[in-house]
């Protein structure tokens, strides 16, 4: 049955950014097709652990390092004995002009965005070679691995590169069974656009060049994050989908 194909059941996943937004909405949709999920996140994922009960389990870790990333692998195998999915999703953004832009706006979203997770993405591939398993790594791209963006360079950079990466490492991996594919939200109503969506003029721009005619919610992404998580998916490497409604083809 092709419905079975989009089944988690047994397979255990690990997302980053776990407690809210569009982590929060991953981590609940793979729950509901069967998977188990350790969130990792800075602050408790205490809401997203409410919504999905003993399946769920949370990591406490700063991704801004990539010293946590062991502990990180030792602690999900701990709790469910293997890993089959990884969800890139953690992510920070930074918005100054820039002719202003700062090291620090630059060095915090580049960590957290793209160093952070190339090395999280490499730990949880050997696992899978080592278990001889095969898998599936999610990163979660942007318009701006399209597109140019305004007042975020450090952000268009981290999301282009993740793009490019998503490629790199497809076409490395795919000889171990691992599938490596991107999902490039639109614009979705999370606290990663709140600043945005209280610019009037800016968010009234943004919103009458959506076809969709709305902005996207965390909902929007589960089919997408579900599809490219299960073996529906197991043929399509290397590409990054965009779940936009009709943004990048305007
Ligand atoms: P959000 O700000 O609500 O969530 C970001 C998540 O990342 C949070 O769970 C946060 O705790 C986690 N995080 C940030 N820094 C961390 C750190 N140092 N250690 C551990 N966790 C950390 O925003 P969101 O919209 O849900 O963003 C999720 C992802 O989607 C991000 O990668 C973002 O760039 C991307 N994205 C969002 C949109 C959008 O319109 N909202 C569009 C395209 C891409």
């Amino acid at each position: 049955m092709i419905l079975d194909k989009f089944s988690l059941k047994g397979k255990t996943a690990i997302v980053t950014g776990s407690n809210t937004g569009l982590g929060q909405g991953i981590c609940r949709a793979f729950a509901e097709a069967g998977a188990n999920v350790v969130g990792v996140s800075r602050r408790h994922s205490t809401e997203t652990g409410e919504m999905i009960g003993s399946a769920f389990h949370n990591v406490i870790a700063d991704l801004s390092s990539v010293e946590v990333i062991p502990s990180v692998i030792d602690q999900t195998v701990a709790k469910f004995g293997r890993v089959d999915i990884l969800v890139n999703n953690a992510g920070i953004i930074k918005r100054q002009d820039s002719l202003e832009f700062t090291e620090e706006n630059w060095d915090s979203v580049l960590n957290v965005n793209l160093k952070t997770v190339f090395f999280l993405t490499q730990a949880v591939a050997k696992k899978f070679v080592e278990q001889k398993s095969g898998g599936k790594i999610i990163n979660i791209a942007s318009m701006l691995s399209y597109q140019g963006g305004i007042r975020v360079p450090s952000y268009t950079a981290s999301k282009s590169a993740i793009r490019g990466i998503t490629m790199t490492l497809a076409n490395e991996w795919a000889k171990y069974g691992i599938n490596v594919n991107g999902i490039a939200p639109g614009y979705m109503a999370t606290n990663n656009t709140e600043q945005l969506r209280q610019d009037g003029e800016r968010s009234a721009d943004i919103l009458s060049r959506i076809p969709a005619g709305r902005w996207g919610t965390p909902d929007d992404l589960e089919g997408a994050a579900v599809f490219l998580a299960s073996a529906a998916s197991d043929y399509v490497n290397g590409f990054t989908l965009a779940v936009d409604g009709g943004w990048l083809g305007r």
